[in-house]
């Protein structure tokens, strides 16, 4: 099994935590030095530097949260001059001015390093040729998962988003080998390579891909990789860390999260910390980031760490699969509904393809949701009874697991808009103005 850097990726446990406490507080030093934002905080809190000693003194640091980079727009939280940084990202805010992020040349090391790891803890090298579907541009995924894969000696095909069907001409006619992008659009390129004739397993050498930059489920992996002969591994991260930052090794069992560059706690509702393995709110700390801080940063994120050693010989934690965000969290008649857990029903009937949209209307003054998901192009059915039992059959198991009850309207394969880069699965039409 083959390691990037395996001194460090293999370390036992005791040893890594006393390299990222030590990263911790120097962390937190410089921080309180340089960032204004952090000193004010700290000193408001009655802490300083030197109150942090272990991890139990780290927690009583206050959070810093999204609203934190939009409150210092455009780069006031900026430790470094602009002859010190080599890269500046731009990341889309939902609400509000667009989150800016800079890089200096440590910066982007560090980036492409925690990426190299993955890359070959899933068993990229430099014989690979990896097509990047991501985008070149502000968005982090194109440039970041270039330079970690020039790193390791791969082959870059940097095809950026679009052009669905010039993209499987290339990876029919070049020895591709591994592709990058988002889980829907690797779906989207499965289904327009059957409507081209191009077999995978067959016209391409294709074995390997990192999905991420949108949520998705274990049953839409199984999905794809069925569908596509292609191993399938998830990747996390968010422009605030540097971009797409951590990823799946071989045993598909959560995203490696490098002990050395990141610190990761979970919190329940109460703002406690979570027993190892159970769910929670992320807190995120970068330990070794120049250009901005990241201290106890609430990115949003429902998830849990594991610490257990990993089959891989990999000692650091692993970050399992999202199960929601703390912020796109829909209320609907006052139950809190995840996208994802409606994905993760939908993955596991075998007559539904992934795409599926969700609708929210106010009907004589209740919320109301529509769901619409696309039949596969092999369970089409002119029989009108059938399709009315196929309908019930996934309301009812949406229900189960929502607690609320939906409509489902099943529709033809290739109806609903496809997007290239992340998936808008929700639009919200309640109007409160009444
Ligand atoms: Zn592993």
């Amino acid at each position: 099994m083959a390691f990037w850097n395996k001194e460090i990726e293999t370390m036992p446990r005791a040893e890594l935590e006393k390299l990222q406490l030590g990263l911790l507080k120097k962390q937190v030093r410089t921080m309180y030095d340089s960032s204004k934002l952090i000193h004010d905080r700290m000193k408001e809190a009655g802490l300083s530097p030197a109150d942090v000693t272990d991890l139990k003194s780290f927690h009583k640091l206050p959070f810093m949260k999204k609203t934190d980079f939009r409150d210092n727009y455009p780069d006031k939280l900026f430790l470094k001059p602009y002859e010190e940084l080599v890269r500046v990202h731009v990341s889309s805010g939902t609400t509000g001015n667009p989150t800016i992020v800079g890089y200096t040349q440590k910066d982007m090391d560090d980036w492409a390093e925690s990426l190299a790891r993955g890359m070959v803890s899933f068993g990229m090298s430099n014989k690979d040729l990896i097509q990047n579907s991501h985008g070149y541009g502000l968005f982090t995924g194109g440039l970041g998962v270039h330079y970690a894969a020039e790193r390791i000696g791969a082959t870059v095909l940097p095809t950026s988003t679009g052009g669905t069907e010039k993209q499987i001409r290339l990876m029919r006619d070049l020895p591709v080998t591994a592709f990058a992008g988002t889980p829907s659009y690797l779906f989207h390129i499965a289904d327009v390579c059957e409507s081209m004739g191009v077999d995978i397993r067959r016209d391409t050498k294709l074995r390997l891909a990192i999905a991420g930059g949108e949520p998705w489920s274990e049953s839409m992996r199984v999905k794809i990789q069925n569908k596509t002969g292609i191993r399938v591994h998830n990747c996390y991260g968010a422009s605030e860390f540097y971009g797409p930052s951590f990823l799946e090794c071989e045993k598909q069992a959560g995203a490696h999260v490098w002990a050395d560059i990141c610190y990761m706690e979970v919190l329940d509702e109460n703002g406690d910390q979570c027993a190892e393995g159970e769910r929670g709110e992320l807190v995120v700390t970068m330990l070794q980031k120049e250009t901005f801080p990241l201290i106890r940063y609430r990115i949003g994120d429902i998830s849990a760490i594991e610490w257990e050693k990993c089959e891989c010989g990999r000692t650091h934690p692993r970050l399992m699969r999202l199960s929601g965000r703390t912020d796109d969290m829909l209320v609907v008649r006052g139950i809190n509904v995840f996208p994802s857990q409606i994905e993760s029903v939908i993955g596991e009937i075998p007559y539904l393809s992934t795409f599926y949209h969700i609708t929210l209307e106010n009907q004589n003054y209740m919320d109301a949701m529509v769901i619409e998901v696309e039949l596969n192009e092999s369970s089409l059915s002119d029989d009108m009874v059938e399709l009315a039992k196929m309908t019930r059959n996934v309301e009812e198991r949406l229900k189960s697991v929502l607690s609320i009850s939906s409509k489902v309207r099943l529709v033809l394969p290739g109806s609903l808009k496809r997007f290239e880069g992340k998936s808008q699965h929700v639009t919200d039409n309640r109007r409160y103005d009444w």
